[in-house]
């Protein structure tokens, strides 16, 4: 088990408090290939913002020394005026600030994003920076400003680095959030590192959740209401409270639309459901047409198909394509002698 609490521990607990207790529980996976590859690119531009701040100093572990022991004592004597990987540690919580630039009182805390600066997700890389700016300041030092350094979209090829980033100034929005992040930081540990998991509820996130199957509400289930595709928000909240996980047990008056019916009896049944328009551009001159789901079939899978679907989401329902299906998704194939019939079971490639 983890004996600390990161950032990414942090904002999962914002999702759902069970999934990062489960995750401090849980030894790291190696990334997958996409992963590996935008950590690799915000590596590449959290190098070009220090660019920026060219009399920065970069904190690096030593032996026997963590970077939070440097930090504090590249801090105290006054030795840098801005720091690279500053780190800090507040009881079982850590954090890094990809810059720190001391200011007359105190500290302006930057983070870098590889995200333009009109990018939707501000409002996470606010949250990102609350969590760092909260650690910081249980630390004890005093964070007076906040800004994310993004991409700017008027950068041009030969423009120099220091026209490729944008300085956003977020202090209104984090300072708040740290604070209240602050408050409840000892409450959070203590049930993080309680012996017994917090209540598990049915949520938006166990539809990414790792844990769901294995260790969590979807365990020994065969089919469960989050196969039902677009399930409404509300829908899931009432679920929720009701208890219902299984499929089977969806309430009838739950008022499911045409297509969650078709996927519900589908899936119950056991019986794929083939779309009369897919049925209608079917011919035996196909012959064995490869076929795919739309839903990945394995979770976190991240194949995006495009099978020029006539209907969307389960992995009962199937379509033509013309392409070969990524390793990890389900395949079925159409039989050459029954237009309509899918030939076999859906299998695992
Ligand atoms: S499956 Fe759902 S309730 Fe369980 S840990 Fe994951 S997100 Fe939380």
């Amino acid at each position: 088990m983890h004996s600390t609490i990161t950032k990414s521990h942090w904002l999962h607990a914002q999702d759902c408090q069970a999934m990062a207790w489960y995750e401090l529980r849980t030894a790291p996976s190696s990334p997958a290939e996409p992963d590996r590859f935008r950590m690799q690119q915000g590596q590449e531009v959290g190098l070009l913002a220090r660019t920026l701040f060219p009399e920065g100093v970069v904190v690096s572990p030593t032996e026997g020394r963590t970077s939070a022991e440097l930090t504090r004592e590249l801090v105290q004597t006054g030795r840098a005026a801005t720091l690279f990987e500053a780190a800090a540690t507040a009881g079982p919580y850590t954090a890094k600030a990809d810059i720190l630039c001391r200011e007359i009182g105190g500290w302006h805390l930057l983070e870098v994003k590889s995200s333009f600066s009109d990018s939707d997700k501000l409002s996470d890389y606010v949250s990102d920076l609350a969590y760092t700016v909260m650690v910081f300041r249980l630390a004890g030092l005093p964070i007076l400003r906040a800004s994310l350094v993004l991409l700017s979209r008027h950068f041009r090829h030969g423009m120099g680095a220091a026209s490729l980033f944008e300085r956003i100034d977020v202090t209104a929005n984090v300072l708040p959030l740290a604070a209240e992040f602050g408050s409840a930081a000892d409450a959070q540990a203590r049930l993080l590192f309680n012996s017994a998991p917090p209540k598990a509820e049915l949520r938006q996130a166990c539809r990414d959740c790792s844990f769901f199957e294995e260790r969590c509400l979807g365990v020994g289930i065969e089919h469960t209401v989050l196969e039902l595709p677009n399930l409404h928000q509300k829908r899931l909240k009432r679920l929720a409270a009701e208890g219902v996980v299984q499929l089977r047990g969806v309430p009838d008056d739950l008022n499911l639309t045409e297509c969650q019916i078709r996927v519900k009896n589908s899936a119950l049944s056991g019986t794929p459901f083939i779309g009369r328009i897919l049925r209608r551009r079917w011919t035996p001159s196909h012959g064995h047409a490869t076929t795919l789901t739309s839903r990945p079939w394995r979770r976190r899978c991240r194949c995006t198909l495009d099978t020029g679907a006539t209907s969307r989401c389960s992995p009962n329902l199937v379509f033509i394509t013309g392409t070969r299906p990524p390793p990890g998704c389900a395949t079925a194939s159409i039989s050459p002698t029954r237009p309509g019939i899918v030939n076999g079971n859906l299998r695992k490639r």
